[in-house]
């Protein structure tokens, strides 16, 4: 099947909920690598949206893949599962955290945490239940999860929405000021990755945390994005000197495998028997994928990696700031790393991908997101950041900015 017969497919019977896509079909994956139907190379620096964390046919995570599919791939709840047991005692373990529950994605992992939230306070008998976001934020599309995003057009289409959100600017005093007897908790992320890849400041985020202990509200980070090592941690929350009562992971997870999940603290695992749950969430399957991707982690020191490769990307791509006018910023945290140009950069980010890289575009779409797989090496990165000052230069150059 060629190019062209895809796409008359998918105009015909999916539904069109991404717009024009980027006119490449992925065959198959190595590493930071991802190849075409012609076979042509691309570097991959998006990973799937933060998701291929050990890049694409890591060998120890395809013979995880194959030895639990001939083993056991799904049994329900109904049952207790080795693997969850164990992939729950692990995350426990590596964080400050006690309990876990599973599910598949971002956004369910999201309204777990919403709905772990309400019955917290539901249990202690008090009327808490509205939730503080942020502007930029993005925390999924379920009905709840999206009244949660900062961003109107997601919501408009689907009102009436669930009661109980309040989506609120960066501003420690409007925080502060839009507490009131039914405030629940409040909700960030610390890097915004659909928002722009906006790294909140660190005496920002211990305001927040602070105001949340002297209102004895939940203080919660949506870690769906940058958990799991993107930001040169485990968890991003380690990197900022706070000790949340509840995060979300999802995306890095399962290193493409599909899983999500609630960590929270002992005292504020109000679940109780029938309160929650999840036909797939957290199977056989899933989740002994999820323990080999920590493993591959701790074992082959990626965090050092995302360090050392995160700093050399972000310097490199900073150098080439200096040098052209329409880059307005260079931000990031580890290997979440967003470039903000001066206008739009749909065509760029085509562009780029036709020269071979792989990026997205994020906030309000003057920003290319960068998110390479965590086993990024030097030889990529500066691969990487030859293409993109060419294909730059070259669209500055035929004035793609000035459109
Ligand atoms: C991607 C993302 C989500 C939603 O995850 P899905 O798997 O797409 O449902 C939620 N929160 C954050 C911070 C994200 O980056």
């Amino acid at each position: 099947m060629n190019l062209e017969s895809i796409i008359n497919l998918d105009e015909q019977y999916y539904m069109n909920v991404f717009g024009k896509r980027i006119p490449i079909v992925f065959e198959k994956g190595k590493g930071c690598y991802l190849y075409d139907s012609n076979n042509k190379k691309y570097l991959d620096f998006i990973s799937g949206i933060a998701v291929n964390s050990l890049g694409h046919c890591h060998k120890r995570l395809t013979e995880a893949i194959i030895d639990q599919a001939n083993k056991l791939i799904h049994t329900s709840s109904l049952y207790y599962i080795k693997n969850q047991a164990l992939l729950a005692q692990k995350l426990c373990n590596k964080s400050i955290f006690d309990k876990a529950f599973f599910c598949n994605s971002g956004a369910e992992a999201v309204e777990g945490a919403i709905k772990l939230i309400r019955k917290y306070f539901y249990s202690k008998g008090q009327n808490r239940y509205e939730i503080i976001t942020l502007k930029n934020a993005f925390h999924g599309r379920t009905l709840a999860t999206v009244t949660a995003t900062g961003k109107d057009k997601y919501k408009k289409p689907y009102e009436p929405l669930p009661r109980g959100f309040k989506n609120i600017e960066k501003d420690i005093e409007i925080i502060k000021n839009s507490i009131n007897e039914n405030t629940a908790a409040i909700m960030i992320e610390l890097v915004q990755g659909e928002g722009g890849v906006n790294v909140l400041d660190k005496s920002f985020v211990k305001d927040i945390e602070n105001i949340c202990r002297e209102n004895n509200i939940l203080f919660v980070i949506d870690e769906v994005q940058t958990g799991i090592g993107r930001c040169g941690s485990l968890f991003a929350y380690e990197l900022y000197d706070i000790s949340p009562d509840i995060i979300t992971l999802a995306k890095g997870l399962g290193g493409g495998i599909p899983i999500g999940a609630v960590l929270c603290k002992e005292d504020v695992a109000a679940f109780e028997p029938g309160d929650h749950g999840s036909t797939f969430g957290g199977n056989p399957f899933a989740t002994r994928i999820a323990l080999e991707v920590l493993n591959v982690i701790e074992e082959e020191d990626l965090l050092t990696n995302v360090n050392n490769i995160g700093k050399l990307f972000l310097e490199g791509l900073k150098d080439i700031k200096n040098k052209i006018t329409s880059i307005v910023d260079v931000r990031g945290l580890g290997l979440l790393i967003g470039v903000e140009f001066k206008s739009n950069v749909k065509e760029l980010n085509l562009l780029l991908a036709q020269n071979g890289l792989l990026a997205s575009m994020s906030g309000e779409g003057n920003v290319i997101r960068f998110a390479p797989p965590l086993i990024v090496n030097e030889e990529a990165i500066n691969e990487a950041l030859n293409i993109f000052e060419n294909v730059v230069r070259h669209y500055e150059n035929v004035g793609g900015f000035n459109k």
